[in-house]
């Protein structure tokens, strides 16, 4: 089973939440792995006690000019959709961030001159703690392209822990990237605040989600604050609300010492127990 955790803007306690209730059901003797998709900024492995063990650097194939053969016929500008190619008086220019690696321009080039090349676009990190292991996909300063790079790390993880539960804690935000790391999952848990802010960023979210024909559940973090208008959207919207994360300072100070939540906190461990048993409900 694939769980991603999602928010419609950064800061909703995301990762906090993923970490803990990875942490959380491992000690519990589930098998589960925790995937950090929030490849610009990853910091789950901040929050655990990991070792890195396994690092592989990650390619994305883009097309190098050879003027050799090259006729300069304008075709392949005129085949991406991505206006990743532009022809100059006397060269063709290959804006790598823009390609989207489809592959058109390298094969209707009449001379080949646009042979695929792999060009590093960031790395995939195994961690292992005590109880479970973690991956992150890591874009490198610079690229822009995280879709990619969400892609393989997701695969990565598909193709070395079958058979184990993975929590995908997405990119923030409702963009291609968090479509990414949704898109392949059983469920979508959306973390938010009973303000107006969380509430007109998780409309957001929960649109996108319903585009993916997505089945999704909502957690209010930080409850106590703002008001009831996200219960009373959830609600009008039938989804369900999987539990209230009550408003407390000492969770805000457990989080920026980088400490587990659910270890110290009795309130925060209950939410996390009410997530559990709505994921076993989904089994
Ligand atoms: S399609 Fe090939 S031959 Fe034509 S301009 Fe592009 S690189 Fe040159
Ligand atoms: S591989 Fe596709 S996206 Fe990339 S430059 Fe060529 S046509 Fe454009």
């Amino acid at each position: 089973m694939k769980i991603t955790i999602a928010s419609g803007k950064g800061g909703t306690g995301k990762t906090t939440l993923s970490s803990n209730l990875t942490s959380y059901l491992a000690s519990l003797g589930e098998k589960v792995v925790l995937v950090d998709l929030d490849v610009e900024e990853p910091n789950s492995a901040l929050f655990l006690d990991a070792k890195l063990v396994y690092s592989k650097v990650s390619n994305k194939m883009i097309p190098k000019w050879d003027a050799t053969d090259c006729t300069l016929c304008g075709k392949c500008e005129e085949v991406c959709n991505f206006n990743a190619i532009l022809q100059l008086p006397e060269e063709i220019r290959v804006f790598g961030e823009l390609c989207h690696s489809c592959y058109a321009c390298s094969e209707l080039c009449p001379t080949s001159s646009l042979p695929m090349v792999p060009t590093k676009i960031g790395i995939i990190n195994e961690y292992q703690s005590k109880l479970f292991s973690m991956v992150e996909g890591r874009l490198d300063l610079g690229q822009e392209m995280a879709i990619p790079l969400i892609a393989q790390t997701i695969k990565y993880v598909n193709e070395k822990f079958s058979n184990t539960l993975k929590i995908y804690d997405a990119p923030p935000g409702t963009s291609c990237p968090v479509i990414e790391a949704s898109r392949y999952s059983d469920f979508v848990i959306l973390i938010t605040e009973a303000t107006p802010f969380g509430l007109n960023d998780l409309k957001l979210a929960v649109e996108t989600m319903k585009v993916l024909n997505k089945k999704m559940g909502v957690v209010i973090n930080r409850y106590g604050i703002g008001d009831d208008r996200v219960e009373r959207y959830c609600q009008d919207k039938s989804i369900p609300i999987i539990t209230k994360i009550k408003n407390d300072k000492e969770v805000a100070k457990l989080y920026s010492n980088g400490e587990l939540i659910y270890e110290k906190i009795e309130h925060f461990k209950n939410s996390l127990d009410e997530i559990i048993t709505f994921i076993g409900g989904l089994k």
